[in-house]
């Protein structure tokens, strides 16, 4: 049985990122949909697990890797913006940032010297703010 399924699967793409992140969407509709009884849901969960599968035993590498590079580059994208909401809250603890009245730059002061003067690295403009 083992054999079979080994030889059945051979020269398939199987399961990769992109696949796995299906399977969780699927999953997460799945439960959503014990609650909903929307039929509209149940034929997206169908058409997410036909897609799954058909992604498994796809034959076409080049093609289901090409999906899983897409998906993994939206993937960064998100947690890029995520990583950097964190980062600016970090930062948030000791500093404040302003934007530049002129040109928009982001510019960061440390906390706690009261009102200064900041001079915009990259227009020199000058404008006054509470630290
Ligand atoms: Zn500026």
């Amino acid at each position: 049985m083992k054999q079979k399924f080994q030889n059945f699967m051979s020269g398939r793409y199987g399961v990769d990122d992109f696949s796995k992140a299906l399977l969780y969407a699927t999953l997460a509709l799945c439960l959503v949909s014990l609650f909903t009884r929307n039929r509209m849901l149940n034929l997206l969960l169908t058409a997410g697990l036909v897609f799954i599968y058909y992604r498994m035993f796809s034959k076409n590498y080049s093609r289901r890797y090409q999906e899983n590079l897409w998906y993994l580059r939206q993937k960064d994208k998100v947690m890029h913006f995520f990583r950097r909401q964190n980062s600016l809250a970090q930062q948030r603890k000791t500093h404040r940032i302003y934007t530049c009245p002129q040109c928009r730059q982001k510019i960061r002061i440390p906390k706690g010297h009261g009102k200064v003067q900041i001079t915009c690295p990259q227009c020199k403009t000058a404008f006054i703010k509470r630290s």
